[in-house]
């Protein structure tokens, strides 16, 4: 039976090694990929714009202080950094930030910071020791697609509030009230400033928002990486400045501020006094990898000490590309563009006729770059059918010439 022959080769061949991906894989798809990668396909011969990815360091313009390298080159040199730091974060890293981020009303000690890799590791963090399988976060929509991807592999349950485009998408309070009623909910993730929107959100709307979940009984994950990168008149209120009376865990980090999303810090704070068992369930799970790069961490003292006028040069480098970009866009027929206040985005909404000649925003942005080599992302991938979202990063004339082509590009549509 076990003599060489044709009938046991062919056995052997059906033997061959298939290696499944686990369940917890399948439920990380990233639905977000098969959509970017569609639209890196284009035959025009126009030099490339992109207007896609918000990654500032892909910009011109963008550079991050002096001081942020020499920080980073000291700590290389110094040879001192080189080890394992404690899972939560080291001490020095951890007491930089919890006075960089104390408040009048509030203030963090070393022991309610967790540094992360990166701010999508500290919603990672925030997620698991919030909610589990079965439990449900409330999350905006448009929103970051982040979010859904984490609550997918923990099999946590994804209830969506709305974003007003009417009111410079501001929170619907009235639909968080009903979902409340209709649901127990672990976590109300705030977005602000907002990544797809590009909205700041005013003092008063976070007050209402922070007396809702003080009603509600409901912690706020409040994602405040954008942090200060606002303009045209639009302050950051940091949600924590509103507190004590709910609780607050606010993830943030160098990425965008600071203008290095590759070196992949980030931060936990949890502010108010009903987290002392949320506090240790973060220090368990930053034991899973051990926390973040120890050679950035140290160098975090001083990086957090980049004078302010450097971040309000970038909030004027912004602010200039956008409102152009904002003003020129908004000379289109068939779009209708959304006035940007803060992070690097602008949402634009296609005109029915637009809609009507092109199906949707994901065939109008593939449309776009197949003919005029510019990217932007259709909003179905943050929730927004119908929307676009333009990144407010590329030079000024490079911004100029893709207003331009959008411009053709839409009037070929109607004409
Ligand atoms: C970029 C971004 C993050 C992730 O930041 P990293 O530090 O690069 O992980 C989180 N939230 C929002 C809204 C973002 O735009």
């Amino acid at each position: 039976m076990n003599s060489v022959n044709g009938k046991s080769a062919n056995i052997e061949e059906e033997l061959e090694w298939i290696v499944e991906r686990s369940d917890t894989a399948k439920n990380t798809l990233n639905p977000i990929r098969r959509i970017v990668d569609r639209l890196k396909v284009f035959t025009s011969e126009k030099q490339f714009i992109s207007l896609g990815l918000g990654d500032p360091a892909a910009f011109e313009g963008f550079s991050p202080h002096p001081a942020v390298i020499e920080a980073v080159h000291q700590v290389l040199t110094d040879g001192k950094s080189n080890g394992y730091c404690p899972a939560v974060g080291s001490p020095l890293a951890r007491t930089a930030i919890a006075q960089r981020y104390s408040y009048e009303s509030v203030v963090l000690s070393e022991e309610d910071v967790f540094v992360t890799s990166g701010c999508s590791g500290a919603l990672d963090l925030a997620f698991s020791a919030l909610a589990g399988p079965g439990q449900s976060i409330l999350l905006p929509q448009p929103g970051f697609p982040l979010y859904e991807t984490l609550c997918h592999n923990k099999g946590i349950n994804i209830l969506h509030y709305p974003l007003l485009p009417e009111a410079s998408w501001s929170i619907d309070l009235e639909q968080v009230g009903i979902l409340a009623k209709q649901h127990k909910i672990a976590a109300w993730l705030i977005n602000n400033p907002s990544n797809p929107c590009g909205s700041v959100y005013s003092r008063e709307h976070l007050i209402h928002c922070k007396e809702l979940a003080k009603k509600l009984k409901i912690p706020i994950i409040a994602d405040e990486i954008y942090e200060t990168l606002t303009f045209d008149g639009h302050q950051f209120v940091p949600m924590a400045t509103l507190q004590p009376e709910v609780p607050l865990l606010t993830v943030g980090g160098l990425a965008k501020r600071f203008l290095v999303p590759g070196w992949r810090v980030g931060w936990v704070l949890c502010y108010g006094t009903a987290l002392d068992d949320i506090k240790r369930a973060l220090g368990d799970l930053a034991t899973l990898i051990l926390g973040a790069n120890s050679l950035i961490q140290a160098a975090i003292p001083a990086i957090l000490k980049v004078p302010e006028e450097h971040h309000q040069m970038i909030n004027g480098h912004v602010a200039e590309i956008a409102l152009t970009a904002y003003s020129l866009l908004s000379k289109i027929e068939g779009l209708q563009p959304l006035k940007p206040q803060g992070a690097f985005y602008m949402m634009v909404r296609l005109s029915p006729s637009i809609i009507e000649r092109t199906r949707d925003d994901v065939e109008f942005c593939e449309m776009l770059v197949d003919r005029e080599a510019v990217l932007c992302l259709p909003g179905t991938i943050f929730g927004a059918p119908g929307f676009v979202r333009i990144v407010c990063c590329a030079p000024l004339p490079q911004i100029i010439d893709a207003c331009a082509r959008i411009a053709s590009f839409c009037s070929s549509l109607l004409n």
